[in-house]
């Protein structure tokens, strides 16, 4: 199997369990932070090849000022390591080290220190974000990083075990491959979701598989949809993760989608809402995946109105010659009385009369008990986010703080000693 990822790059492999307890012996520990030991898992697994580590200083500054790495690929978002120099000093971390990070107190990957750097947050934030407001998630996310990044090489020496419901949706870029070549598909769309599926997302991702299947004959269906979920840092009154997934698979299990063209799938990414640099990240990171297409609808991965609806349409376009994905363009859908369908608002032309699709219309029905109609959820899915909202929390399907506190963890980690043989 021909394992290529974005810009033609072998899908990054930095995983080595073998005899991992003996090698790590004496090594000095530093623990880490859920955010970062989600990331050592995705650059470990080839999620973000062409990286292999934390970017150093050289890399943060391609990327933020040219959207490029020292070779020229493309990349659109910093990925670093940050740490206090009251931390450093502490730990006595220096350059040309190799440490082992620890999460929730068992060893998971080591980490070769090439580049102890500081970095103009301020300056980081404006090209990331286009802004410097911190009312900006992903600002305030970057304005908080301690003062000193450390970048270097990754190597997963103890692979996460997923828990149930995640387990059955986790593959890595490798095991996408192989799935996406056992069904057969020639195009693939990926569909980028952080929600409960509603009728007009289900309408958007039909769309998307006619833009993808292009010119491919239909008797045989060679073209999939590849919903993958991104799953990081919750925000209160997100969606709780274990719905997404299992809302979103049940439009196929219950025939909305073919088995053979739909599947879901989910990768650890803490979301930015970076707008139009979050949209060229999703791209490579699906390349990864073994898509072909990815579907871009309005506003993506966009926070308040920091970004026009447009904007990471044009910023693909702009970069289009640099992507191994075609984008698919699409505009919003909504139900129209006139037509009596859903559509999409590029091509009904019954604007005033038009019925937009709410989140939060929608959430607030969830919120206060009441099922909302049918044209605009699945009865399946609504009753899916219902139940996982009893089986993993206490009820709500969004996220609070006891949510936060106390959900079954996305993975967990043997310990030192099972990795003993
Ligand atoms: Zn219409």
């Amino acid at each position: 199997m021909n394992y290529a990822g974005h810009n033609g790059k072998p899908i990054v492999d930095r995983v080595s369990t073998v005899d991992a307890a003996r090698k790590i012996k004496g090594m000095r520990r530093v623990p880490v932070k859920r955010a970062i030991a989600h990331e050592v898992i995705s650059l470990a697994y080839g999620f973000f090849t062409p990286l292999t580590g934390f970017m150093r200083k050289d890399e943060v500054d391609g990327v933020l000022t040219d959207m490029e790495l020292p070779d020229g690929t493309l990349w659109s978002m910093p990925i670093v390591f940050d740490m206090s120099t009251a931390n450093i000093k502490k730990l006595n971390l220096k350059e040309g080290d190799s440490v082992v990070l620890d999460y929730i107190g068992a060893p998971m990957a080591v980490f070769e220190i090439e580049e102890i750097y500081g970095y103009d947050l301020e300056r980081m934030s404006e090209k990331t974000y286009g802004t410097t407001d911190t009312g900006h998630p992903g600002v305030k996310r970057t304005m908080a990083y301690a003062d000193r990044f450390i970048g270097g090489g990754i190597t997963l020496i103890n692979k996460p075990v997923f828990n149930e419901p995640f387990k059955r949706y986790w593959f890595t870029p490798r095991q996408h491959a192989d799935a996406l070549s056992r069904k057969g598909w020639k195009h693939v769309v990926a569909h980028q979701t952080r929600n409960v599926p509603h009728t007009g997302h289900e309408a958007l991702m039909k769309q998307a598989w006619f833009a993808a299947n292009e010119d491919i004959p239909v008797d045989i269906l060679n073209t999939g949809v590849l919903v993958n979920a991104i799953i990081g840092e919750k925000r209160i009154g997100d969606y709780i993760d274990e719905a997404i997934l299992l809302a979103q698979d049940a439009l196929r299990t219950n025939r909305y989608f073919r088995d053979e063209v739909h599947m879901v799938t989910f990768t650890l990414w803490d979301m930015r809402y970076a707008g139009p640099r979050e949209a060229i990240f999703h791209a490579i990171l699906r390349t990864n995946l073994g898509c072909t297409h990815h579907m871009f609808g309005r506003d993506h991965a966009g926070v308040g109105d920091f970004y026009g609806p447009y904007d990471a349409q044009n910023l693909l376009k702009q970069y289009r010659h640099k992507l191994s994905i075609k984008p698919v363009f699409l505009r919003e859908n909504w139900y129209c009385p006139e037509c009596s369908e859903i559509t999409n608002s590029a091509l009904c032309g019954h604007d005033s009369k038009a019925q937009r699709f709410s989140g939060s219309l929608i959430r607030s029905m969830l919120v206060d008990g009441v099922k909302p109609p049918e044209k605009m959820m699945r009865p399946e899915v609504l009753d899916l986010v219902t139940d996982s909202a009893a089986k993993y929390a206490q009820g709500s399907p969004f996220v609070n703080e006891n949510y936060l506190k106390n959900r079954t963890p996305v993975f967990s980690l043997k310990q030192l000693e099972a990795l003993e043989p």
